[in-house]
């Protein structure tokens, strides 16, 4: 059983702050600072350029992706880290799409983040050849499946709601339809057991700065099943995705399997940051962190729901439709959650009127959790929301 003061104390959190904004950007983890001054002082500082070889900064996005791989059961090599979450997804689709060169339809759901939707309407674009985003609601995706869908590209859970889809279902009924799947894990690594082996996906694409803890801007992560990887032309053919960059052929050779996503210069930095980050993860189980996480959801959702009738619960009632969030609708979200910033308890606030409470058990025990809820109760019983300060909006929400 995992010892959650132990991870806790893996962390280095300001005093306080209850932290329920994990899901977004994850806190800073104590090795990290280390591993980074450690990085630039010894490595780039002593090394220069000699480090890429003696201190494998060119091997690190296959090693740190197999240790994110360990997390979404994917096979060591199948893996790799690099760029951001928007440009994985667009080469997961752009690959995806054209091992289906016969059909046309791309498949997500209303619910999607909108920078997914964004580059599969802008790869539509830019390919030119009459391919088309299709949406349905997050509940009846399996429906507008049909022989069209060439691919079917959606989030496991929803950054609004935590609502969870049923990944190897939907796996199951795309590819009985001849469709292949591409997930976005950004919410689901790190958060919830995942296991792209058994389900089956073809890709799978994720952040590691929310729930894995890489700080901002940390590099995104590509898997491709193996056995497509050597048939996935990747659409950015950039040259550390080549079979051998330093032969400095004049001509594109894709590298072999996962290997051949890579696009540029890794950012080695944020590569070490998160692999310190991982350290956590050598001593926990996704399953304890689930059951711990489910127990500290109920915990908030019933303080929450007990001391603010005003609040609407936006995350599904039952627990196994949902990741590891907790949503509620108000029309004064956006001022509620800075007014609970102001005491101490960090959420945040998704457009329309979204209220969201990531729930990450690394570092949150009981007592944050019902201390959060206390809180939040003052804030709605006490209008202290309805402040003009609270109400203006920052650039970032
Ligand atoms: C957080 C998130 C993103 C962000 O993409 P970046 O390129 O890293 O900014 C994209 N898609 C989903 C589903 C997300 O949750």
């Amino acid at each position: 059983m995992t010892d959650f003061t132990a991870t806790r104390a893996m962390f280095d959190l300001p005093d306080g702050v209850i932290y329920l904004d994990g899901n977004s950007l994850g806190p800073l983890p104590r090795g990290v600072a280390d591993r980074v001054a450690r990085t630039i002082a010894d490595e780039w500082g002593k090394m220069l350029i000699t480090g890429w070889n003696d201190a494998g900064w060119m091997d690190l996005p296959a090693r740190v992706g197999d240790r994110v791989g360990r997390l979404i059961g994917a096979a060591p090599g199948t893996v790799t880290m690099g760029d951001t979450l928007s440009i994985k997804v667009y080469q997961a689709l752009a690959s995806a799409l054209e091992l289906r060169p016969e059909r046309r339809v791309i498949l997500s759901d209303t619910g999607n983040f909108p920078s997914d939707l964004y580059i599969a309407d802008g790869l539509c674009r830019t390919l030119g050849r009459g391919h088309t985003l299709r949406t349905a609601p997050p509940e009846d995706v399996a429906k507008a499946l049909d022989d069209s869908v060439a691919v079917l590209m959606l989030t496991e859970v929803d950054y609004r709601t935590g609502r969870k889809h049923d990944m190897a279902r939907l796996i199951a009924q795309a590819h009985d339809m001849g469709a292949l799947v591409v997930w976005d894990l950004a919410h689901s690594a790190g958060a919830i057991p995942v296991d792209v082996t058994t389900a089956k996906a073809d890709f799978a694409v994720g952040c590691s700065y929310k729930y894995l803890n890489s700080g901002p801007g940390g590099p995104a992560f590509i898997y491709v099943a193996p056995h497509l990887a050597e048939d996935a032309r990747p659409a950015l053919s950039g040259w550390l995705g080549h079979e051998s960059p330093f032969a400095f052929e004049p001509d594109y050779r894709p590298a072999e399997g996962v290997a051949r996503m890579r696009v540029g210069t890794p950012a080695i930095l944020q590569l070490a940051a998160l692999d310190a980050a991982l350290d956590v993860w050598d001593k926990v189980t996704l399953e304890d962190v689930r059951q711990r996480s489910l127990e500290l959801q109920q915990k908030f959702l019933e303080s929450v729901e007990a001391g603010c009738p005003e609040l609407t619960l936006a995350s599904p009632r039952d627990p196994a439709m949902r990741g590891s969030q907790i949503s509620f609708r108000h029309p004064n979200g956006y001022a509620i959650i800075q007014a609970l910033i102001a005491r101490g308890v960090i959420g945040d606030f998704r457009a329309p009127d979204i209220l969201r409470f990531g729930i990450t058990p690394l570092y949150l025990s009981d007592q944050d959790i019902e201390r959060a809820a206390i809180l939040l109760t003052e804030v709605m019983t006490q209008r202290s929301w309805d402040k003009p300060e609270y109400h203006r909006r920052a650039k970032v929400t």
